[in-house]
């Protein structure tokens, strides 16, 4: 179908969309309404981590479809379950919540620590968050993420989020006081601009929060799930947080979150938290498919194998072109341009002809690299190739 024959002013605005239209994807391969394909290094934004319309996740939507799609989240149903154990056999968490987006699985670790803050810290709330974080676009994810301008949008912030700076632990101890209930970060920072925390700086701040009797909440919705090489970021630091939150790629393309717990800290009671959609039978056999094939024997490995190829041949890719270098974890990477070429990049590695690229640019000095985790090095290079003739044209 041509672009003008789709519907598209009954849709909201809400952004700069291309005149093109999706219709179908495989692997790191997604397909246009003219019949173009893209090579796809943004993959939903490091959601889709097994790549486009994978085998074992359509096997599992279709088999699920057929047996029970929505018993009520007041009754347990086996997905549920199966996954619930599959995260807690495979991470230092004990208790699993289910939600639909990283923001509301976020929203959960906010809602959560502040019930024991008021059952165990005389009713401390506040949350330390860090500059340039994201961790979600409700009223509360937006107050406690760190991106300049979100404070004012939709005033007035819901309090109870003072900012500390990433990687400086004197900014967070400044910031603790009696009211103090929780610190929250990115393992990554991911829209900041893949800024990874220190090994160092993680724990300090566990030995901080410790001292202090606060809990330290990890969201994960970016860094998690095999993206940073192991299965969950925190694992790099050899920490273990009290919570984490998971988003993106649990479901691998499909709208499934988490929220996760020690068995200590897990003190809603009856009522206190729920959700329509909340471990929906649908979507948690998709998520079980995910993480069943991510703790694959081999597959982590393969992960960090490529993420090591694609860090070395974008220092090269600097190297050559004079750039500032590149950082980042596994397969989560940044290309340190030095300048604000980002957004030109992106729209001419898109619009190139006949195939295009998707890239993004985090902020407009960096490339952000988020393909499927299990993208071949032969795609790795043929992206190289297409991005090294986006360059020439510059
Ligand atoms: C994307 C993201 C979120 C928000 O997830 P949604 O599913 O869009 O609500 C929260 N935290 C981090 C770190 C993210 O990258």
């Amino acid at each position: 179908m041509n672009f003008n024959e789709y519907p598209i002013d009954s849709l909201m605005y809400i952004t700069n969309r291309p005149e093109i239209v999706f219709t179908h994807g495989k692997g790191s391969w997604l397909y246009d309404n003219n019949g173009k394909r893209y090579l796809d290094f943004i993959q939903g934004w490091a959601v889709n981590c097994l790549g486009h319309c994978n085998d074992g996740m359509i096997e599992a939507l279709n088999q699920q479809a057929k047996l029970l799609i929505n018993p009520s989240p007041a009754f347990y149903n086996e997905p549920m379950a199966k996954l619930a154990g599959l995260l807690t056999q495979h991470s230092c968490f004990d208790k699993v919540f289910f939600a639909n987006s990283g923001a509301e699985a976020n929203e959960g670790a906010i809602k959560l620590a502040r019930k024991w803050g008021r059952k165990f810290k005389d009713g401390a709330f506040e949350i330390i968050t860090f500059d340039h974080s994201f961790h979600g676009r409700t009223l509360a994810t937006m107050s406690a993420s760190g991106k300049p301008g979100w404070d004012t949008i939709y005033a007035p912030q819901v309090p109870g989020f003072p900012k500390a700076d990433l990687n400086d632990i004197a900014s967070v101890e400044k910031l603790i006081n009696a009211k103090t209930v929780a610190v929250m970060l990115e393992p990554i920072q991911g829209e900041g601009g893949v800024i990874p925390a220190t090994r160092e700086f993680m724990q300090q701040l566990r030995e901080l929060t410790k001292q202090h009797n606060i809990l330290l909440i990890v969201d994960e919705v970016q860094s998690g799930c095999g993206r940073a090489g192991t299965l969950f970021a925190y694992q790099l630091s050899g920490i273990e947080p009290d919570i984490m939150t998971l988003g993106k790629g649990i479901g691998g393309g499909v709208p499934l979150a988490a929220l996760l717990s020690k068995a200590e800290i897990a003190v809603f009671e009856a009522g206190d938290q729920g959700g329509t959609y909340n471990g929906n039978p649908l979507m948690t056999a998709v998520g079980y498919s995910v993480i069943s094939q991510l703790t694959a024997p081999g597959f982590l490995e393969g992960v960090r194998s490529r993420g090591e190829y694609l860090r070395t041949k974008l220092l090269e890719l600097s190297e050559e072109r004079g750039f500032k270098g590149e950082r980042g974890e596994g397969l989560l990477r940044a290309l340190l341009l030095g300048k604000d070429i980002g957004y030109q990049i992106v729209e001419k590695a898109r619009d190139m002809q006949p195939d295009g690229v998707l890239l993004n640019a985090a902020r407009p000095n960096l490339l952000r690299f988020m393909p499927a985790l299990n993208v071949t090095t032969g795609e790795i290079d043929q992206m190289l190739a297409m991005l090294r003739s986006v360059l020439d044209s510059l």
